[in-house]
């Protein structure tokens, strides 16, 4: 696979075969430079150089009511994540107004 032919044929507006998608998730660890260089002149075109922030906050960890046995989320997981009810809302508020400080655009 060649990633620069591929990002190139993506920047024509082709679309890329299911085949050249597939050889993408499988690229080995060796290849992800070419992998990279590839996919960031496809990001530098529409994108540039931009970003955009958002912001996460948790509102509640680990006591989900439910048991999704792959969640960690989940209240009967052992998983070793902080546990706690919802936060207070002045909490949650005051993260916002961090995020928006911090240049997010959404949080
Ligand atoms: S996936 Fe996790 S957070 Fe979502 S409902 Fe299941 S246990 Fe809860």
């Amino acid at each position: 696979m060649d990633y620069e032919s591929l990002a190139a044929k993506s920047l024509r507006g082709e679309l890329i075969s299911r085949e050249e998608m597939r050889a993408v998730l499988n690229a080995s660890d060796e290849r992800l430079a070419e992998l990279l260089d590839g996919a960031f002149k496809v990001r530098r075109h529409y994108f540039g150089k931009r970003v955009q922030i958002h912001v996460l906050m948790n509102a509640k960890s680990g006591l989900c009511p439910e048991d999704c046995h792959y969640c960690s989320q989940s209240s009967i997981s052992k998983a070793p994540i902080d546990k706690y009810p919802l936060l207070p809302r002045k909490r949650l508020l005051e993260g916002a107004f961090e995020a928006k400080a911090a240049g997010a655009v959404r949080y």
